[in-house]
């Protein structure tokens, strides 16, 4: 029963007319309930141009031992940064950072945290300009944690080569700049693709970031993080075609997710012990509690590897990832197309304390939840 309800609600959106802006183009035609709405043919293209092998040799590089568990601060680190960044320049993404696609980072907070030891910590950051002339001054931020565990002695081979922890996340925002950057198709918001260094350090690059953003806070309006999105064998049973995203009921952007998921065949749906406990376990909380609506997509939270040694490469379903990639990337053109921005929704009591920055920040009461998702006639037009 619930699971009809839940089905039947996960159709709302569509039924809700997009309210934010003048409108750009004649209210789209809305899908019979129950039938599945088609891809606009360009975005599918776009979609279809997802790859299996690319996901695969990004993830093969950044957790190879060569790269030594790329702990923060570490060599290894830093060769995933350089990789990242060379992956960003051939997807000609804009460089967004103070040196290049690096964000420097340098503070009295980072300055403590690395004491005297002489490496220099950087976000990498990226940009892919949105087609509309006014909308491209809003941003929508994908992001993935590059930095791993590092060594330790004593387990296994001593090599924390964090292949689906979070290699699967990087090679995914990769992919994804990739693949919007060289499609026929553009959403009108600007995308800003960004690897943060030091989540296993209290998400110590996040941070950073939510102190010094490379564009206005004001105009970000959202956050889509990617974390374990390679292995399909949870603890607690197979997760294929699936995907979660923290905080389920927080914000709007959860219902694109699930459009999106329809669109392609990935079942997009709350965890039930674990959507709202780990909303503040990853980078988007940095975010979050800046107001900013934002979001953790995971395949599985709990794997058997999880945090050992042996979260290794070969271990990822790659096919897998394929398909979830193709839903990501159907989500975030629904989001950066749309005139409408995700909103928190206020009758969540977990949501508050983000509800209240959200106040402060943009000095109105957050809306009810609506204009989520975008118009499905736009895309491939
Ligand atoms: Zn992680």
């Amino acid at each position: 029963m619930l699971k009809k309800l839940l089905y039947l609600l996960s159709f709302l959106p569509l039924a809700i007319p997009v309210s934010a802006a003048p409108p750009v183009s004649a209210a789209p035609p809305l899908p019979e309930a129950g039938k599945a709405e088609a891809l606009p043919p360009r975005l599918k293209a776009a979609l279809d141009a997802v790859s299996a092998q690319r996901l695969q040799d990004h993830i093969a590089f950044l957790a190879s031992d060569s790269l030594e568990g790329r702990d923060t601060p570490s060599r290894g680190l830093d060769r995933a940064a350089e990789y990242i960044a060379g992956q960003f320049k051939r997807a000609q993404l804009e460089p967004a950072g103070d040196d290049g696609y690096f964000q420097t980072a340098d503070d009295p907070i980072i300055r403590r945290f690395l004491a005297s030891r002489p490496y220099r910590l950087k976000n990498v950051a990226g940009l892919l300009r949105g087609s509309d002339p006014a909308l491209k001054e809003s941003y929508l931020l994908v992001t993935a944690h590059y930095d791993g565990l590092g060594v330790k002695a004593g387990e296994g081979d001593g090599i924390f080569n964090g292949a689906n922890d979070n290699a699967s996340g990087v090679a995914s925002m990769i992919e994804l700049a990739s693949v919007f950057s060289s499609a026929k198709v553009r959403p009108r918001r600007s995308l800003l693709f960004i690897a943060f260094f030091g989540e296993e350090k209290r998400m110590l690059g996040s941070r950073y970031y939510a102190r010094h953003p490379l564009v206005p806070l004001d105009q970000t309006v959202g956050m889509v993080n990617l974390e374990q999105l390679g292995r399909t064998d949870d603890s607690e049973g197979t997760r294929i075609a699936s995907a979660n995203l923290t905080g389920f009921d927080f914000t709007t952007m959860s219902s694109t997710f699930e459009r999106a998921g329809k669109l392609t065949g990935i079942n997009v749906a709350k965890h039930p012990g674990k959507s709202d406990a780990y909303f503040p376990l990853s980078d988007n909380i940095a975010l979050a509690e800046l107001g900013i609506p934002a979001h953790t997509l995971s395949v599985a939270y709990h794997f058997p590897d999880y945090h050992g040694p042996e979260d290794h490469s070969d271990r990822i379903d790659v096919e897998n990832l394929r398909k979830v990639n193709r839903m990501i990337a159907a989500a975030l053109y629904l989001l950066a197309d749309s005139s409408g921005v995700p909103r928190w929704d206020e009758d969540q009591p977990k949501a508050q304390p983000y509800i209240a920055a959200w106040k402060k920040r943009f000095g109105r009461p957050a809306e009810k939840p609506e204009a989520s998702g975008g118009s499905p006639s736009r895309p491939g037009e």
